[in-house]
């Protein structure tokens, strides 16, 4: 007798439990890697593999490895250049006066950084003096983010900053001509918007940014 064909033996199984009713599992697809291998299973795993990286200059330097905080299914990710002093103390991106404004922002659009928000870097270890980070060391680093984007699979992603901006869409332009447009990112649609550490050194930008933000709200609820 030939062997039962697994897929029919499972959707019979499913029916002597459950009746005609299909149950779909909610869950990601595993990430096969280019060398065929299983890829990490969670943010928390690639973390862990990652976490001691010395590929470029800035290992040798950092206090914390700053990898990223927040939902690991957030529909909205939201990408800084890199850890700056207080991040390089604490492991935790958007920490400091900077970090609390971006957690208003997030409440009055209602969320936060635990619920719908995954927050990390493009560089998971901070720049010397916060010098903006060289191609280089992007080069290194990039492939980790794209992994993030993987675990995550966010709605959309939000450049904080010029600097952030500049380095995901390879674009050398002032902020503002940046904002108000749709980009790509690894397939997903991207927004740029001002860094917070922008809207506390000049209060002009609070309007524009809010409206940013206020877009990012109504995009999430409609997508
Ligand atoms: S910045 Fe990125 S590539 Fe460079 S050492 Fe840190 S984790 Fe590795």
């Amino acid at each position: 007798m030939p062997n039962p064909d697994p897929t029919q033996q499972y959707f019979e199984q499913t029916k002597a439990l459950y009746g005609n009713e299909l149950f779909v599992r909610d869950e990601k697809l595993d990430i096969i890697m280019e060398d065929g291998s299983l890829g990490p299973k969670s943010l928390s795993e690639y973390s862990f593999q990652i976490s001691e990286c010395m590929k470029c200059g800035l290992g040798e330097k950092r206090d914390k490895f700053v990898f990223g905080v927040g939902d690991p299914n957030a529909n909205l990710l939201l990408i800084g250049e890199a850890p700056g002093e207080q991040e390089d103390i604490h492991g935790e991106p958007f920490v400091g006066r900077a970090g609390k404004l971006l957690d208003k922002i997030l409440t009055a659009i209602d969320r936060s950084r635990g619920d719908d928000v995954y927050i990390c870097n493009v560089l998971k270890c901070r720049p010397p003096n916060n010098r903006d980070p060289l191609p280089s060391e992007v080069e290194q680093c990039e492939s980790y983010l794209h992994m993030q984007i993987k675990l995550i699979q966010p709605k959309l992603i939000v450049a904080l900053g010029r600097v952030a901006g500049k380095t995901l869409l390879g674009l050398d332009v002032q902020l503002k001509e940046m904002r108000n447009e749709t980009y790509e990112y690894t397939g997903i649609p991207l927004r740029v918007t001002y860094h917070p550490a922008a809207l506390l050194r000049n209060s002009n930008f609070k309007a524009a940014a809010w409206d940013d933000f206020k877009w990012i709200r109504s995009f999430l609820e409609k997508n």
